[in-house]
């Protein structure tokens, strides 16, 4: 099927960008470019999320902070967010023996949000869906696309395959992107990726006798070195609890049993909170998730594509920012919209030597903070106590 003549027939002659990737910040992408007038075409590889039973993915929930606000601002939906978001003033460190003691995120008032990520990707499809001119395909896997003509062919689950043209491609693929394939096919690209040792499960703390069972409004975390555990609240009053240790720790535990040994060893206080049967089931459900730091550069070719978000610069999670610095893309390339007037040529140039340095300075300083939070928040929280306890 090519719909390319569908294409031409339409009446408007406004420019066709086409979003690859309906995720979090390829649905956002869609408001910013629908409210700019451009004819917006996202072309999602899943089936819409607001209609499947099952939605596979990361992180269940995420920490938004200042720069995503911004990002949802610009587009109207920070309120909507917000509410639905739970504040977390401060980090809640918990110590070996059970003890619990705060390091506030910064002054007073000052906080960032757990929010859920199914619901936040929902809400922004359906803002997307909102502008008349925007339309939103689901079972559109993107396969390929040709650099020159900007021609894309996607393939469906039924395997017929379409071929769809736009004026700008905008790769949010996320960080296995099909779109930087072609990218990595050409001269001048840099590209680097790194796994790191550690992997991630996640494990649920449910309610107890329908209350949080833990103080709601803190990012959790139990720092141990090697390992660490963090937990954020959600709506239904449960915690979501990461595990993050290498692959191999995670290997050498192969029976329920050995499971509660390891938590009775480094966890013990979340054993009753998590609930033995529970950790005993839980932890075998999926193996430990990867998780990969991407940088490149540039972050456009020609007039023709650009890439954001993750497919541009996927970091580790440590440091709370992944999804907030590809909102914050979005403000980026908006704002150099408005200074070279819609005109492709000269914004993507732009784009890339303004952003490349900030994104590649998100990726440092998650990869940083994936060792100050698993053991400096001990050392340092350690050297204070001692302060304390001097005082
Ligand atoms: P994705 O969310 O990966 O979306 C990409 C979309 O593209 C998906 O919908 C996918 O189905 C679609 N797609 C893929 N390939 C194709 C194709 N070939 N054709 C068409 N569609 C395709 N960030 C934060 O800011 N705060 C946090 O607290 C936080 N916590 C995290 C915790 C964990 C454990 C992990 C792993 C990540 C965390 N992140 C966090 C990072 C955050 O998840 C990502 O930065 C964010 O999801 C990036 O959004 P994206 O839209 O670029 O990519």
């Amino acid at each position: 099927v090519n719909t390319m003549e569908e294409q031409s027939d339409r009446s408007s002659k406004r420019k066709v960008v086409a979003v690859v990737g309906g995720g979090l910040v390829g649905a956002l992408n869609a408001c910013f470019f629908a409210k700019r007038g451009f004819d917006v075409e996202v072309f999602e590889s899943r089936e819409d999320i607001r209609q499947a039973k099952v939605v596979k993915g990361r992180s269940i929930n995420l920490a938004l902070s200042h720069r995503g606000r911004q990002a949802l601002k610009h587009v109207g939906m920070e309120e909507k967010i917000v509410s639905k978001g739970i504040p977390m003033h401060a980090r809640m460190i918990h110590s070996l023996s059970g003890k619990q003691s705060p390091i506030p995120y910064g002054k007073k008032g000052q906080f960032i949000l757990s929010v859920d990520r199914a619901n936040l990707n929902k809400e922004l499809l359906t803002e997307a869906e909102t502008y008349s001119n925007t339309k939103l395909n689901f079972d559109h896997k993107l396969q390929d696309w040709n650099a020159e003509t900007g021609l894309m062919t996607f393939v469906r689950c039924d395997g017929s395959k379409q071929q769809i043209e736009a004026d700008l491609i905008v790769g949010c693929d996320g960080a296995f992107s099909a779109i930087r394939k072609q990218f990595l096919r050409r001269s001048r690209f840099n590209y680097s990726q790194t796994y790191i040792p550690h992997g991630y499960m996640e494990l649920t703390m449910p309610p107890i006798n329908g209350e949080f069972a833990m103080k709601p409004n803190y990012l959790h975390i139990w720092p141990r070195n090697t390992f660490m555990m963090i937990a954020l609240p959600n709506l239904d009053k449960t915690f979501t609890c990461t595990l993050f240790m290498p692959f191999e720790e995670f290997e050498k535990i192969t029976t329920g049993d050995e499971v509660i040994e390891f938590f009775q060893k480094y966890f013990p206080d979340a054993i009753p909170l998590i609930g033995v049967d529970a950790l005993k089931k839980d932890y075998f459900r999926l193996p430990g998730q990867a998780m990969v730091s991407v940088k490149c550069s540039p972050y456009h070719i020609g007039n023709k594509c650009v890439l954001m978000g993750d497919a541009a610069h996927a970091v580790v999670p440590f440091y709370g920012q992944g999804m907030n610095a590809g909102f914050e893309d979005c403000i980026v390339l908006d704002e150099i919209m408005d200074k070279f007037n819609d005109d492709f040529s000269a914004v993507l140039p732009e784009y890339t030597r303004v952003r490349v340095p900030d994104d590649h300075a998100i990726a440092d300083l998650a990869m940083y903070n994936y060792i100050e939070m698993r053991a400096h928040v001990n050392s340092k929280w350690f050297l204070f106590r001692k302060y304390v306890d001097n005082f």
